[in-house]
């Protein structure tokens, strides 16, 4: 809707490596409470750009705005501040540490919370509420005490998620969250990415199952070569003759 200014603009972003354009002129707009995906195949810059986003990777020209404030030569440190979360491609959690503490990490990196760090709270046994309420938003009672290694693939997902939720984010970015999950897993995670549009989260979801991609995202962009080729609703995008010839090759 008009005059909803968007939580992160992105405005002609380049990503070079040498000779490689991984990515290469992008320019969105994500917007409060709305899931945002990204489709293309493999190698196409998608992570490149959730990298770029997040300031871990640096940009070859381009700005970045979160809340219409520049921030493309900011820290990584300073945008998590800006309560920017992410979910890796690869799962990511501390072997060593349980279900809770991992989630736990999430909440001590917000910037509001002055509780204490994660040894000192644990010793003293105080489970703060956003892990409370990540814990329960992604059905992982019972699961507290596990290791990772204890859990399927699909929960070990969900610790993620947990974990970034537990940050308390206005932009969560998730690649891939549900690479290697079967259908019932992955209906979890969309239903799961749809209850959290109600707090105004802004969302963006690389996914490869054109499926979830429909059931789950209100508007998509679809990259190949570090480009836009198409934008739009789910179905339209997977039905645009650019997106039929990228996967296709049509
Ligand atoms: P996607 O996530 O869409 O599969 P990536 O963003 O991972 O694609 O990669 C886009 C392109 O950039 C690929 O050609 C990849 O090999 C290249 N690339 C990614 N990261 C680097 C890097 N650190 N150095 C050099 N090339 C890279
Ligand atoms: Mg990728």
């Amino acid at each position: 809707p008009t005059g909803v200014d968007p939580v992160l603009e992105v405005d002609d972003v380049k990503v070079h490596f040498g000779g490689v354009k991984a990515v290469d002129g992008i320019s969105m707009k994500l917007m409060p409470g709305m899931i945002h995906g990204i489709i293309g195949p493999n190698g196409s810059g998608k992570s490149t750009l959730i990298g770029a986003m997040t300031r871990l990777t640096r940009l070859t020209s381009g700005r970045l705005l979160f809340d219409g404030e520049e921030y493309q030569n900011a820290s990584a440190a300073v945008v998590a501040r800006k309560r920017v979360a992410r979910t890796f491609q690869t799962v990511r959690l501390l072997p060593d540490l349980t279900v809770l503490e991992n989630i736990q990490l999430g909440a001590d990196a917000r910037a509001d919370d002055k509780s204490g760090n994660v040894l000192t709270r644990l010793l003293g046994k105080q489970i703060s509420p956003a892990v409370r309420d990540a814990v329960s938003r992604t059905n992982l009672e019972g699961f507290e005490d596990f290791y990772p290694s204890e859990l399927s693939y699909g929960t070990q997902r969900r610790v993620e998620i947990a974990r970034a939720i537990a940050t308390g984010p206005r932009l969560l970015l998730l690649d891939e969250p549900t690479a290697g999950m079967n259908q019932k897993e992955r209906a979890e995670i969309s239903a799961l990415l749809q209850s959290l549009r109600t707090d105004g989260l802004c969302q963006l979801l690389v996914e490869h199952d054109v499926q979830m991609m429909i059931d789950t995202c209100d508007h998509v962009y679809a990259m190949n070569f570090g480009r836009l080729i198409a934008e739009g609703t789910p179905t339209d995008v997977v039905r645009s003759p650019q997106v039929q010839e990228a996967y296709l090759g049509r």
